[in-house]
């Protein structure tokens, strides 16, 4: 991948004027709902439903008028109905989403989304001093497979060890993290204990997938004397926010989603600025699965006044909704719940949802929504994942038809109760 190539792209979007934007959009959305409610069949059905009058849907402004959809609907109906008829199935790259609010969605991109996808997620971090000769740690991200040429980049999966993160760390020497929140901060939190100076050579950290709290960023400020990013995206759309160097609210990569922040509980009602609400994404660039009003189950609010990096638009604020707790191991170390939480969803087609509560420090409960019965194998891996991770510790398994929603409606799948 040409690296020039994603620096012109985006590095001129995130500088147009609002009515550069807004023109852009506009066009923009008049093609994706054209395109959806005549090659999809879950759209066509929803909008005829709904009586909506698509014609007279020309600016962003009246996206609000469209009906939201979330995630279950999608997986009510199959990709046979979600999919546009323009694409064949099988040229499609699938992916799926952690499972980390209910169910996991497989979604789908044509090649040149793809693409797009990957252009467009390096060039979050590309705009914000990421250069050609930078040396990239890559923690904990399974979908994390493909770097563009002019860095040097090692990938540690979320499976590596400590000791395997902290040799990886010791032999590239990173001048730069990308990585879930959790993980840099246990890393971080590792180099500060043993009081390792080469520590000293990351200048920018780009941490994702879970909200950046106080506690997460002052680990991970313990460890590293470096500028720290924070983001906001998702598997199905990409990266949605992410910071500038004023580090007040995540800037959203207006060209390729529009970011509506409605009223709590009432999606067709937008939020005042200042107001806590709810997500919800409309992705400009995805044609093969359009995401038109999707509800991503995320809360935010809007900061719009001017930020003094000269971009324009309204930044994300408070995404309060990704909060996590860390585990803990017989041997006292901190774990990451998302790092958990991927190894044992990981390739396990059978698990439809999960909920893992760390309930004391030698006892784990963990409850399964399984496609079909409890095999001896998935018993078997369940076990060897908290022993990996955890250590000795008593692993119960219940099967139930449903995770409950945490009352805070937070993406809590794994957490520690005591
Ligand atoms: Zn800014």
């Amino acid at each position: 991948m040409n690296l020039d190539s994603i620096r012109k792209k985006y590095y001129e979007a995130q500088y147009w004027s609002q009515s550069e934007l807004d023109s852009y959009q506009n066009t923009a959305l008049t093609r994706v709902l054209r395109r959806a409610s005549s090659r999809v069949p879950f759209y066509r059905d929803l909008y005829q439903r709904s009586g909506i009058d698509l014609e007279s849907i020309t600016d962003v402004r009246k996206l609000w008028k469209i009906p939201s959809v979330v995630k279950d609907d999608f997986l009510r109906v199959g990709p046979q109905e979600f999919l546009s008829q323009d694409f064949d199935k099988s040229q499609l790259k699938a992916s799926t989403t952690s499972g980390s609010l209910g169910r996991a969605l497989t979604h789908y991109k044509n090649t040149s989304e793809s693409h797009n996808a990957l252009v467009g997620f390096w060039s979050a971090f590309w705009t914000r001093g990421l250069t050609k000769g930078d040396r990239v740690l890559l923690l904990a991200a399974p979908y994390f497979d493909i770097f563009p040429s002019g860095l040097i980049c090692e990938y540690m999966t979320v499976q590596a060890t400590a000791e395997q993160i902290r040799q990886c760390f010791l032999k590239l020497q990173p001048t730069a993290i990308i990585g879930a929140t959790e993980a840099i901060a246990l890393l971080a939190k590792d180099l500060h204990d043993l009081d390792i100076k080469k520590r000293s050579s990351v200048k920018r950290i780009f941490p994702f997938g879970q909200t950046l709290g106080d506690s997460l960023k002052s680990m991970i400020q313990l460890g590293f004397d470096a500028e720290i990013f924070d983001s906001y995206g998702c598997s199905e759309i990409g990266w949605i926010g992410i910071e500038c160097g004023s580090h007040s609210g995540l800037h959203v990569p207006g060209e390729r989603v529009i970011v509506q922040i409605s009223k709590l509980g009432k999606p067709d009602e937008p939020a005042q600025a200042g107001e806590l609400g709810e997500v919800i994404l409309t992705s400009l660039e995805q044609n093969a699965m359009p995401f038109i009003r999707y509800r991503i189950g995320d809360v935010a609010r809007w900061e719009n006044t001017p930020c003094s990096c000269g971009r324009n638009g309204a930044r994300l604020v408070s995404l309060e909704g990704r909060v996590q707790d860390l585990l803990l191991s017989t041997q006292g170390n901190l774990i990451s719940p998302g790092a958990i939480q991927t190894d044992l969803a990981y390739g396990q087609d059978d698990i439809d949802d999960l909920r893992v509560i760390q309930v004391a420090q030698n006892q784990v409960q963990v409850f399964l929504v399984l496609k079909s019965d409890l095999q001896e194998s998935l018993v078997s891996h369940v076990n060897e994942v908290f022993t990996r991770q955890l250590g000795e510790v008593d692993v119960s398994i219940d099967l139930v038809d449903e995770v409950p929603r945490d009352p805070s409606g937070k993406r809590r799948r794994v957490y520690r109760a005591f």
